[in-house]
């Protein structure tokens, strides 16, 4: 199982505040994060640091097991741009006749009655 870049700094970010008891911990996480930010390599080290010990190793897996079940979840979502098809219906206050909206948003008017008021059905 290989975690990218950014989930492990993420994690380790999520986990340092749990260090505080630790603080031989902490200081090498806050390190390797910071050397992470500069670009190094160092997503290995921070994986073992994590493991190093029982907890954090469960809270890591956890974490990095959430961010990916997200990853697979949105990446299988289709996007938002379907139509939204509960068009809301109008109707002529004058004469009862109904209308469609021509635009989400939008109120028609009234063919014969262009200035008389719609009233949402
Ligand atoms: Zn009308």
């Amino acid at each position: 199982m290989t975690y990218t870049r950014e989930q492990i700094l993420h994690t380790a970010k999520l986990l340092q505040p749990q260090l505080a008891k630790l603080p031989d911990l902490n200081l090498e996480l806050q390190t390797l994060i910071s050397q992470a930010e500069k670009g190094q390599p160092v997503e290995d080290d921070i994986l073992s640091l994590l493991a190093s010990n029982d907890r954090l190793r469960e809270e890591a897996l956890k974490l990095l097991s959430t961010d990916e079940k997200n990853g697979t979840k949105s990446a299988s979502l289709p996007g938002n741009s379907a139509p939204i098809d509960c068009t809301p219906s109008y109707k002529c206050v004058e004469c009862d006749q109904a209308l469609e909206s021509p635009q989400v948003g939008i109120k028609p008017k009234c063919p014969d009655h262009p200035k008389a008021q719609v009233k949402a059905i």
